[in-house]
């Protein structure tokens, strides 16, 4: 299996290139989901030339109040230009990327809860983005962002590896070449994943694909791609996650003998109860899709939506 490219704060990586001259390595992200993903990585502040070592820097919002600058903290300089100049370079060279992981706290990397001070140094807001990171936001809207400290919640460790092999998978196939027979395969294999994650969204997805003349389809994959992957941040709850595991046991349910239908009815609702991880009723509905293979559940990642090997249903 050939490595998804995902960026990565180049310091999370263990690159010396902090303002203080060290690291954040993440071994998470070096020595698991590097198996899984070829991390590129990029530190914006070294990028934009500002040196390592280099003072320590904030948001500061601007005398008219109404721009966030990047300043020193100490004698206030500003380093905004040199910052947005490296983002304006680098940007367009990072479409094929399927996900970025982030260093959280930063005034360049962090995704959110980043704190904008005032002239006198005073905290004046908690809810802004380091720049690079908004930039990222906005130049690449259905990307899956986390941050690395994020990455300890099992619930959303799971979601953003999940999205990262969505999009992939979605990347891939445009890659090939978009055709209406190509999104309708899409669309099948992830009609499970996408019910999880969110029935209103996933029944909005359907109409969308019943008619691939009403407009180019380039439009089409467009507005499905991004309700979809809208769809895939909702963390999917064990309530969903039981419906969805129903609708499958549906299929297999006339394979099984009696006492494994029942086996397999008792560890959903032990799930639902939250006695046990997702990982073992999925491995039951496995067990009964290899024993006696439906044809339509073998193309569907909800089964299996990224290696068994990364444990994620074993949190969840
Ligand atoms: S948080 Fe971002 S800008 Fe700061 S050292 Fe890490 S990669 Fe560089």
């Amino acid at each position: 299996m050939s490595r998804i490219a995902v960026g990565i704060s180049a310091c999370l990586t263990g690159r010396e290139v902090r303002h203080d001259g060290g690291h954040k390595h993440s071994r998470y992200c070096t020595g698991v989901l590097a198996r899984y993903f070829d991390f590129r990585p990029l530190c914006p502040e070294a990028g934009a030339g500002l040196g390592t070592p280099r003072p320590a820097m904030h948001l500061r919002l601007d005398d008219g109040g109404d721009q966030v600058r990047l300043v020193t903290v100490r004698g206030g300089e500003d380093r905004t230009d040199a910052l947005q100049d490296w983002v304006a370079r680098t940007l367009p060279g990072l479409g094929s990327l399927r996900g970025f992981v982030l260093t959280g706290k930063s005034p360049s990397c962090g995704l959110e809860r980043i704190r904008v001070h005032g002239e006198d140094g005073r905290v004046l807001r908690r809810d802004a983005s380091g720049l690079f990171a908004a930039a990222l936001r906005s130049a690449y809207p259905l990307m899956p962002l986390e941050e690395e400290g994020r990455l300890n919640d099992d619930g959303l460790r799971e979601n953003f590896v999940e999205r990262v092999f969505f999009l992939d998978d979605w990347m891939e196939m445009n890659e090939r070449g978009l055709t209406p027979g190509a999104l309708i395969a899409f669309h099948t294999r992830h009609k499970f994943q996408l019910l999880a994650h969110c029935q209103k969204r996933y029944r909005q997805l359907g109409p969308l694909l019943s008619d691939l003349r009403a407009a180019p389809l380039e439009h089409i994959a467009r507005e499905y791609i991004s309700t979809a992957m809208a769809a895939m941040e909702r963390r999917v709850s064990r309530g969903a996650h039981v419906n969805a595991m129903q609708h499958l046991a549906g299929y297999v349910r006339e394979g099984l003998e009696i006492s494994e239908r029942r086996m397999l009815d008792e560890q959903i609702q032990a799930y639902l109860r939250g006695e046990i991880p997702l990982v073992v009723p999925m491995t039951l509905l496995r067990q009964a899709q290899r024993r006696r293979p439906v044809a339509y559940l073998d193309r569907q990642d909800y089964l299996r939506p990224y290696p068994d090997e990364l444990g994620l249903r074993n949190g969840v």
